[in-house]
């Protein structure tokens, strides 16, 4: 069965969290992620959805700020040859992101990875306010702005099985849903709370590994091959 790589871009695809950094940058003293702001999402009280809309109606920047402020960050170098690698193999690379379209669709063309399928919240720029819009989707979980759950509920209904690469807590929905999860960071902690399968990978080099593994045999023996080959740290086999 193909596979199907859904790729967080902000903190994954992108070493860095490029939308906490552009919150911080353009909110009056970085408020919008200060972590009294960030605190009733962390807990799970608010969803992501609303916690973007918040963040939104404090930011003040135009286009050409926000798009100049992006630029200034760039990709996992391993990441375009691990895509190229994987599509070679007859699986599938998506980005699937919770933050923003403008610098998503900005850095993917810049790294020559435009024909990427990916998918991101929408940023309005209207005289140096911002709105974001949110992806229809009747499969999400309501609570997210593009959920990362329903994008891996119709990449299984496709006929691929879904390897969730993510490091933060708006991939909880996407990793809930996938097959497979390759975490790091907040991610990792996470699935290992929940009792959730995981796999720890450090960047897109040792994703790519899994994904040949996974090409040379069945995931759960693949799983254990990659477990040895990060040094063990393999945790919750659920
Ligand atoms: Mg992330
Ligand atoms: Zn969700």
């Amino acid at each position: 069965m193909p596979r199907a790589f859904l790729c967080d871009f902000d903190g994954t695809v992108s070493p860095s969290d490029i939308g906490a950094a552009f919150a911080r940058r353009f909110s009056p003293e970085g408020e919008a992620e200060s972590p009294a702001f960030l605190a009733r999402w962390m807990s799970g009280e608010m969803g992501h959805r609303d916690l973007t809309a918040a963040q939104c109606a404090l930011l003040r920047v135009t286009r050409e700020e926000a798009l100049d402020f992006t630029r200034g960050f760039g990709l996992d170098p391993h990441f375009a040859p691990f895509a190229r690698a994987a599509e070679a193999q007859g699986d599938a690379v998506a980005v699937v992101s919770e933050g923003f379209d403008f610098y998503v669709r900005d850095l993917l063309e810049r790294a020559g990875l435009g024909d990427l399928p990916w998918s991101a919240n929408t940023l309005r720029f209207d005289t140096g306010a911002v709105t974001p819009e949110f992806p229809p989707a009747s499969d999400g979980c309501g609570r997210c702005g593009n959920c990362k759950g329903g994008h891996a509920r119709r990449w299984r209904a496709r006929g691929f099985e879904v390897v969730l690469v993510g490091d933060g807590l708006s991939d909880r929905c996407g990793a809930r849903a996938a097959d497979r999860v390759l975490a790091r960071r907040d991610l990792l902690a996470w699935c290992r709370r929940e009792g959730l399968a995981v796999t720890p990978f450090q960047d897109f080099a040792d994703v790519a590994r899994v994904a040949l593994a996974a090409a040379a045999g069945p995931p759960r023996a693949a799983g254990s091959a990659l477990g040895g080959a990060l040094g063990g740290a393999s945790g919750g086999e659920a």
